[in-house]
């Protein structure tokens, strides 16, 4: 019955809608199902509005020494078409000193400064200094465009504020450019300003509860199946069919997991009194076909840890796990809330393989872990109630 219900809410999410980026016609179609099955399951909803921007893909094309390379623009790059000459920097002093020299260049950012994507300056839970003075530095040399040569799976520049159009290409790829070469660059794409909610609801009366969450949204570039279609249909079919009888249960969609801005997760914090979140359980890329599952532990005292720890070694299949300050988990574990989080074991050797590409389609997951996972969740609720709540 829970993997009957998971498969139909996972393929509604992942096929039927697919690409869901917060702020798109997509994303609301997707919250609006959350939405209505949480309401016909009897539970309380509530949805905290945003507003945002998505960003439509377009073509990339980059010509260095007569030869043309398809390349794609980073998401959110303003559209260009432009030949300009390259100067390179391969470290941040070396691109500070790029505002002596004239404007209008294409900046070719190389080694530490195209090592990890840079956190957007809207991305609301982390600053990060390196990246703030590496964005600081590029607008200040005044380009005409920038691409940044790494082998990263993800794109590394990711920002709607930054206003300077880039591409991210592989290392293979960057022959040729070199300071003084001429290139031409034209990049398409659209930025979009849209709507969106966060979707809450509850089983019970406001009061201290616990969390169950997974985020809805996806990458622009995905149907987002197992990251993470899965984990809401997990949601979903617990809500109709399976979440344990007398324990207070918060389910929230988080809406924004993948988004520059995560403005879900914004929404739902400011309608949000964190102190009668007494736990939270969180579902990301989980149900990968193949592969156990496992959990992590953030914030846990020790007495709660070894009785969670308990129930997993009972659970074939399962494996606890370093502990994740990532995904939706991550925001209330850093303010001490207790915080489990259910994942594909061994999950970051197949993120840039599968995570947020279009392969990541309802056949990579396996239907029967998810029923698994829900089955697990549901077990883990009463015991986490029981700790933390003092009720189950
Ligand atoms: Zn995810």
């Amino acid at each position: 019955m829970l993997a009957e219900r998971i498969d139909h809410h996972l393929r509604i999410l992942a096929e039927d809608i697919g690409a869901r980026p917060p702020g798109s016609a997509a994303n609301l179609r997707a919250t609006t199902h959350v939405a209505s099955t949480l309401e016909r399951a009897g539970l309380t909803v509530r949805c905290d509005p945003f507003r945002t921007r998505w960003w439509e893909p377009g073509p990339g094309q980059l010509r260095v020494d007569g030869r043309d390379l398809t390349v794609v623009p980073n998401p959110y790059s303003p559209p260009c078409d432009l030949r300009a000459s390259v100067v390179m920097a391969a470290d941040l002093p070396a691109l500070e000193r790029l505002a002596e020299g004239p404007a209008g260049r294409l900046v070719v950012l190389t080694g530490a400064l195209a090592s990890d994507p840079l956190w957007p300056v809207a991305f609301p839970f982390l600053a990060e200094p390196t990246h703030r003075a590496i964005a600081a530095a590029l607008l200040a040399a005044r380009p005409a465009a920038a691409i940044a040569v790494s082998d990263h799976w993800q794109p590394i520049i990711e920002d709607p504020d930054l206003g300077v159009p880039s591409t991210t290409i592989r290392t293979a790829d960057a022959d040729g450019l070199v300071t003084g070469a001429e290139v031409v660059l034209r990049l398409g794409g659209a930025v979009h300003r849209g709507d969106g909610v966060n979707v809450a609801a509850r089983t019970s009366d406001a009061g201290p509860r616990l969390v169950l969450s997974a985020h809805v949204d996806s990458k622009v570039t995905t149907p987002g199946a197992f990251d993470n279609a899965g984990g809401v249909a997990v949601l979903l079919a617990l809500a109709e069919h399976g979440l344990p009888a007398g324990v207070p249960v918060e389910v929230v969609a988080f809406n924004g997991e993948d988004h520059v801005d995560a403005c879900g997760e914004v929404a739902w914090l400011a309608a949000t009194d964190l102190t009668e979140i007494a736990a939270i359980v969180n579902i990301d890329g989980a149900g990968l076909r193949g592969r156990g599952s496992s959990l992590a532990l953030m914030a846990c005292p020790p007495d709660l840890h070894a009785l969670v720890a308990a129930v997993i070694a009972d659970r074939p299949g399962w494996a606890l796990s370093e502990p994740w300050y990532e995904s939706d988990h991550a925001v209330l574990a850093m303010r001490g809330i207790p915080a489990l989080a259910a994942t594909t074991a061994g999950v970051h050797e197949v993120m840039a393989t599968i995570a947020h590409t279009p392969d990541d389609t309802v056949e990579v997951v396996d239907v029967e872990v998810l029923a698994d996972v829900a089955t697990t969740v549901a077990t883990l609720l009463p015991v986490l109630a029981g700790r933390c709540l003092a009720v189950g």
